[in-house]
């Protein structure tokens, strides 16, 4: 057994007199041979306490999936998204591995919806922007590592929430697919039945009431009802559901209107969430007060465009989501929107 160099190298003479000094020294051997099985370097474990090169545990603090990309395309997200909610330093920013948690990413892809959910490993994209965003789309996705999607949505058979979709679901491994039950005519439409068939993607209607566990989360489906009076209104058609996580409620209007917001203050459901995908771009006929009061929301998400002219989003709709002190995120300033929750403390951009 090789001598070890150690702080008992000093030792005063004659120290095996007593059982005692043996015994501590036999326990420190114990403990240096330990460490340098262990650390593979004596020298490291004698003199750095803090192994400042080791292999081990020096990763910097990377944001957990905000990376990269070379894609111009990429979105400008903070890394570091501070907690809004407790003041509590809580859990560190971006220990989180991307991995775990809730995110939600409402891409900048004009008047148009495309968002990303991710959740514990698994992902869901709501709705597909419009065909000439395909790209930055996949761009996005692919900034992200996402290779397959578990959850495809579209919310309702407009151009602009499904124009590029049928391109991503033959780009990505598709897990299953839900529909509104209101179809369409179009071309874009019949692109994306065309894509979900060729690809063999299973397609779902969901009612009201249904759930799905999606990751940690669970989402519940909230409207339409499949003999609901909304006629040839698609965008009352909308797919509107809602996801917990943890402490936090998020809830997703697709288009939704009026007509569709008062069926769901009337329905059974707890309508209160902490973060609103505002329907139909902010546009008036959508986010009534009434609505909005039931929902209560402390953050809200506009999908816009301020090139269009059509209004979008609504001041009257920003006014009242104002006077309910709701901090607006909108994708024509903000650019993409991401907002995350660990479960117990939502951080925001
Ligand atoms: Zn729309």
């Amino acid at each position: 057994m090789p001598k070890k160099r150690g702080r008992d190298g000093d030792a005063p003479r004659a120290p095996f007199a007593s059982p005692l000094v043996c015994a501590v020294l036999f326990a420190a051997l114990l403990f240096l041979v330990t460490a340098l099985a262990l650390e593979g370097d004596l020298g490291s474990f004698l003199y750095g306490m803090a192994p400042t090169d080791a292999p081990v545990s020096t990763q910097a603090p990377v944001p957990a999936e905000t990376l990269p990309a070379s894609s111009g395309a990429v979105p400008t997200e903070t890394p570091e998204a501070s907690p809004a909610l407790s003041p509590s330093p809580g859990p560190s920013d971006e220990q989180a591995p991307a991995e775990t948690g809730f995110q939600m990413h409402v891409l900048r892809v004009g008047k148009a919806d495309c968002l990303l959910l991710c959740c514990d490993g698994q992902t869901m994209l709501v709705d597909g922007g419009n065909t000439e965003d395909e790209d930055y789309i996949k761009a996005y996705l692919d900034a992200r590592g996402i290779e397959r999607l578990d959850y495809v949505i579209n919310t309702h058979p407009h151009e602009d929430h499904l124009g590029a979709l049928d391109q991503i679901v033959r780009a990505y491994p598709v897990g299953q697919a839900f529909l509104s039950p209101k179809t369409h005519t179009t071309r874009h439409y019949e692109q994306l039945l065309d894509a979900l068939d060729d690809c063999n993607v299973p397609v779902s209607i969901p009612e009201p009431g249904d759930t799905l566990a999606f990751g940690g989360s669970t989402i519940t489906f909230l409207s339409p009802e499949p003999d609901a009076d909304f006629g040839e209104e698609i965008n009352n058609w909308s797919i509107v559901f809602l996801l917990e996580y943890g402490r936090h409620r998020f809830l997703f209007m697709g288009d939704a209107e009026s007509k569709a917001e008062s069926a769901l203050r009337d329905g059974p459901f707890d309508l209160s969430a902490d973060v609103l995908k505002v329907g139909h771009h902010g546009s008036n006929t959508s986010s009534k007060q009434r609505f909005l009061e039931k929902v209560s929301p402390r953050y809200a998400v506009i999908t816009c465009d301020k090139e269009e002219e059509k209004g979008e989003p609504s001041d009257k709709v920003l006014s009242r989501l104002q006077e309910l002190d709701v901090k607006i995120y909108r994708t024509d300033e903000d650019g993409d929107v991401v907002i995350r929750s660990d479960g117990q403390t939502l951080f925001l951009p």
